[in-house]
Parts: structure tokens; sequence; C-alpha cells
């Protein structure tokens, strides 16, 4: 299956979740099993040499644990305040109204490990910069994040690059 294949199974849904916003709903591609393996085929084509997967919440741990299952490594899951049981770090970040956080197990990342980050969607990068400097307080390090689809025109890809870490995604789309 083609990239372009892959972008079919995107359903497009204006207004969500409020007036202005082009969602990017990628249930139907999860809900179709070739496309799904395709999907987390071209990430594992793209993940180069990592220890780790950080998943970030929510449908980055669809795409995570895809990803962690096809290379055979491990996944740590960065998650909204609140729902990790055990010692946890967190990072605020700002929103455009308000601050956001981001949580992560203590003791989730051994010391030097290289991660690698996975979301599913890299709009203005503000979640995946904070899963980035969540990840380095953990004691890990970050060069790479894998997301199945940019917005292009935002400036997600630039945040990133500028903390040090690649960004790649397999599909662009206008935001
Ligand atoms: P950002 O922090 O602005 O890069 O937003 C990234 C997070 O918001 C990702 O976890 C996405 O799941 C979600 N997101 C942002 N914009 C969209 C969009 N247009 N369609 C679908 N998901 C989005």
């Amino acid at each position: 299956m083609t990239l372009d294949e892959i972008a079919d199974h995107v359903r497009v849904v204006p207004d969500f979740p409020k007036p202005g916003i082009l969602f990017r709903d990628l249930t139907p591609l999860l809900a179709d099993g070739a496309a799904f393996r395709a999907t987390t085929a071209a990430l594992a084509a793209r993940a180069g040499d990592f220890d780790l997967i950080a998943g970030i919440e929510a449908r980055g741990f669809l795409f995570g644990a895809a990803l962690a299952h096809a290379t055979g490594k491990g996944l740590v899951i960065v998650r909204k305040p609140g729902k990790l049981p055990a010692a946890t770090i967190a990072h605020d970040y700002a929103l455009e109204y308000g601050t956001d956080r981001l949580e992560l197990h203590a003791d989730a990342v051994p010391a030097a490990a290289q991660v690698l980050l996975v979301d599913d969607v890299l709009a203005t990068g503000g979640t995946a910069e904070a899963a980035v400097t969540l990840i380095r307080k953990a004691g890990g390090s970050v060069a790479r994040a894998l997301f199945v689809m940019e917005l292009e025109g935002l400036p997600g890809a630039d945040r990133l690059r500028a903390q040090g870490v690649e960004p790649i995604s397999l599909l662009n789309f206008p935001a």
C-alpha cells in the first residue's frame, strides 16, 4: 500500500473539537487492517536506531504500540495528569489559552536510553516539544520523532528541530 493509499483512510471532520479546526480522524485507518499494517511498516522503515519508544496519549499509544511490536522494542507512555499509578515526573507547557501537563513514570526511561517519540499528528508542536523535555528530564535522549501526519503551515517541525529532534512524518496535510 502506498502512502497516498494510506492517506485515503484519513477522514477530515470540519469544526471538531471546535469551530475552524479541520480534525484529521485516523479511526478509519486503524479499522482497516491493511492500512494500519502498512502505516506501521512505513513508520518502522523510518525509525532508525533507538532503544525505546515513547507514545503520547492517546493516539500515540496506538501507533507506538504497533511500532513496538513491529520492531521488538519496548514502549513507555507519556500521559495526561493523574493517570499513571507510580511516582511520576511532570512537565507543564503553554497552550493557546492556559497550560497543560504531561507525566511520565520517574523510572520509565533507563539512563541514556535513545528514545523514539511517536504520535499521530504534529500540529503546533507544543505537545511533542513537551514530551521531549519530559523524556530528557527522565534521563533519556531524543533524536527523532515519528508522526503519521504533519499539518503544513504550523511551526511543529521547526520547533522540534530547534530542540535537536528530527521530525519525520508519513503524510502532509494542510492545517
Ligand atoms: P500540537 O501540540 O498542536 O502539535 O497538537 C498535537 C496533538 O493534538 C496531537 O496529539 C494530535 O493528536 C492532536 N491534533 C492537533 N491538531 C489536530 C488535527 N487537526 N487533527 C487531529 N488531531 C490533531
